[in-house]
């Protein structure tokens, strides 16, 4: 027997046009190229989104569509992410910091029609114009005045596309299962490749954010996603705060600026924020170099990598910020758990919160997850036990983009993310490596995360990576590569000597190499793969 309910369907329009009735008032403030503080509310969001959707319209769009951008967190491109995606077209985010071959290939991937640009990104394009045939227009997103010389054939500006449309629009009554964007993964191997989000997944997503054991966010939070919105939809942060109304606050192309962040927190009192470690690094220096204060900020989320302890304790101890950290993946639209108190919590010893706080959580309703050996048995919630870590559920991708289902696509119905994780009997995750990253030392497992983490505690440490590199007896030993804090004198002893009692005697790096710096992803996580190729040469002492 089937319920008697009504069949409305869970659409971005549904909440577009609730936040638009109940929250037309709450702010939304942007840095952009154009203004050092742009400020509005949602209601001109979503009147500008809607004369966007009928400039498109007019342009000839039709359903499914995809309409690229290449722009940063600000307001314009907030609007093309309701315009488009309402419209019954799919906004396709990509990731400007992507090398340009990677870009050439999304593109015409995707058969992208249009292509709204960050001005920032002009050089890149132009150089790139010719190879894209598929791309109609480039939008530039910016004032009338900002398309004028682009170099970019058939450019036009956002402002100028848009000044003379309407206001009022008939939404297309959209199936929920409709596309409305597309991010491709970074193609660390082999091509990127495009994840379709629906728009079922992402409000069932937003709904699994919003939870008080999620991302708790309600509407009297002021909400800064730093987490771009080119990469897995801002981690659903500006979905879920048009659903309860939140204050937004985007940063524009300061993203990895740790004053111009400290600066909009201060004067814009946000009270939450979320982003990758490598960010709240840049943050956390600013604010030690100037005695800075967050005074407003009472937590940050924080994803995408591991969280070092020293992030945590800093922003604790010393400001005041609660720090929960959470994992997810693009292909999971991206979350999959989020690091939150449990019920007993109170009743732990401070060292046991804080073994639970170093894990990514627990999922979230929605995913369910598993980890099994290489032979596919599923292995014991002990947290000991570590294998490969799978996923399902309905915001996690069942195949890709014109692609079909990959080889993480197994047959019945998993997802297998490619990282290696132990699950404890409360059904907290943690994540021990990416399988591609984790150091085989003849014939164990060596987790680099861990090694990482403990280096990041030495008070010397700016950053840290370890890699395996190749050993003549145990086919790969830990390399640890350090960035020292400016004046630090730390050295390979005291180093290596900081990790006795800390990791298994075994696990203990078998050389440090002092950098100036270490590769980071698109995304701004550490590249192993390009600090390997950096270090291929090298060759452990007497060997
Ligand atoms: P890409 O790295 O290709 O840009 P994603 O952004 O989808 O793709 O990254 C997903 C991966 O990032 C995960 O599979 C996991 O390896 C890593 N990751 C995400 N969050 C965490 C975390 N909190 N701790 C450790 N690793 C994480």
């Amino acid at each position: 027997m089937l319920g008697l309910m009504m069949n409305s369907q869970l659409t971005l329009t549904a909440i577009m046009e609730h936040a638009r009735k109940f929250h037309g008032d709450a702010q939304i403030v942007s840095v952009t190229a154009d203004e050092p503080l742009h400020r509005y509310r949602y209601r001109d969001c979503f009147a500008r989104a809607a004369r966007l959707a009928n400039a498109l319209r007019r342009l000839g769009a039709r359903p499914g569509d995809r309409v690229g951008t290449l722009a940063w967190n600000d307001y314009r491109h907030l609007e093309v992410y309701f315009g488009a995606a309402c419209e019954g077209l799919v906004c396709h985010t990509i990731n400007p910091r992507l090398f340009a071959e990677q870009i050439d290939f999304i593109v015409n991937h995707a058969e992208d029609r249009w292509l709204f640009v960050d001005p920032a990104f002009l050089p890149q394009l132009r150089a790139l114009q010719e190879r894209l045939p598929t791309v109609e227009r480039f939008v530039i997103l910016g004032p009338a005045a900002s398309a004028e010389g682009c170099g970019l054939r058939d450019a036009i500006s956002y402002e100028s596309l848009i000044a003379d449309e309407p206001e009022s629009i008939i939404w297309p009554d959209l199936d929920e299962n409709t596309a409305c964007s597309l991010c491709y993964t970074s193609g660390t191997t082999g091509n990127p490749k495009g994840v379709l989000y629906s728009h079922r997944a992402l409000v069932l997503h937003t709904y699994g954010a919003l939870m008080p054991d999620t991302m708790n966010i309600s509407c009297r939070e002021v909400v800064m996603p730093v987490v771009p919105m080119f990469h897995v939809n801002a981690w659903s942060i500006p979905y879920g705060a048009a659903v309860v109304g939140a204050k937004l606050v985007f940063p524009g192309p300061r993203m990895g600026d740790g004053e111009a962040l400290q600066r909009l927190i201060e004067s814009e009192s946000v009270t939450l924020s979320a982003a990758v470690p490598t960010v709240w690094l840049a943050v956390l220096g600013y604010l030690e170099k100037t005695g800075k204060r967050v005074p407003s900020l009472k937590r940050v989320i924080v994803g995408g990598s591991a969280c070092p302890r020293s992030i945590m304790e800093a922003f604790e101890q010393r400001h005041g910020v609660h720090v929960q950290h959470a994992w997810g993946m693009t292909e999971m639209s991206p979350m999959g758990t989020l690091n939150s108190p449990t019920a007993d919590w109170d009743t732990l010893s401070a060292d046991e919160q804080w073994t639970l706080r170093l894990k990514v959580g627990r999922p979230v309703f929605g995913v369910d997850v598993k980890i099994v050996d290489p032979e596919g048995g599923e292995l014991p919630w002990d947290g000991e036990s570590f294998g490969s870590l799978k996923v399902r559920g309905p915001w996690i991708c069942s195949e890709y983009f014109r692609i079909g289902k990959g080889d993480a696509h197994a047959e019945d119905g998993w997802f297998e993310t490619g990282d290696v994780a132990t699950i404890d009997a409360r059904g907290f995750v943690a994540i021990t490596d990416r399988i591609k990253d984790v150091i085989k030392s003849g014939g164990e497992w060596i987790s680099s995360i861990d090694l990482e983490n403990t280096a990041m505690a030495h008070s010397g440490v700016a950053e840290a990576a370890v890699i395996g590199a190749s050993h003549p007896k145990w086919a790969e030993r830990p390399l640890l590569c350090v960035v020292r804090k400016p004046g630090a004198t730390v050295d390979r002893g005291e180093l290596l000597a900081f990790f006795e009692g800390k990791v298994a005697k075994w696990w203990i790096p078998d050389d440090v190499v002092f950098v100036d710096d270490l590769p980071h992803t698109a995304t701004g996580k550490l590249s192993k793969k390009d600090l390997r190729e950096r270090m291929k040469d090298y060759r452990f002492p007497g060997t």
